[in-house]
């Protein structure tokens, strides 16, 4: 798992690593291979097979903190936007812009064609690009139902 997280194409992903068993957790902090990663880790371990089976208990705060992002670009946005709204996740922060001219002002490297992270202009706080992208299309799926 590690060796794989560390392959150039995973490395840009934003993924995380839900650990759910014991024996995971153990070998996961026993590191074997001496590899070390940037991809988040969450302990999450479960008792039961039920558990095991039926998911989330750890999905559901991860749904919560992408609920209260929401809540928030509502909000800011009030009404349905024209294009894809880029609106910053933390709590303190008013930043949002349309996700293109976003775009146009943070993709400055030439190697990358998309960034894993963009610096927020207004709050200077480092937010994953595609929490800003799912954000957006949640924002834009929100006004389009109504
Ligand atoms: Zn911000």
């Amino acid at each position: 798992m590690r060796l794989l997280l560390n392959a150039p194409a995973f490395k840009r992903a934003p993924l995380q690593v839900h650990l759910f068993e014991e024996t995971a957790q153990n070998a996961w902090n026993l590191n074997k291979f001496q590899i070390s990663v940037d991809t988040p880790v969450l302990e999450d371990l479960r008792t039961s097979e039920e558990e095991l089976i039926g998911g989330g208990q750890s999905l559901p705060i991860k749904q919560k903190a992408e609920d209260e992002h929401l809540k928030k670009s509502i909000a800011l946005v009030e009404e349905k936007p024209d294009k894809l709204i880029a609106v910053c996740p933390c709590p303190e922060c008013r930043f949002r812009e349309p996700l293109v001219e976003l775009a146009k002002r943070c993709f400055t490297e030439k190697d990358q064609l998309i960034p894993i992270k963009i610096t927020c202009p207004d709050c200077n706080n480092s937010v994953p690009w595609s929490k800003l992208v799912a954000n957006a299309k949640s924002l834009r799926d929100y006004f389009s139902d109504e």
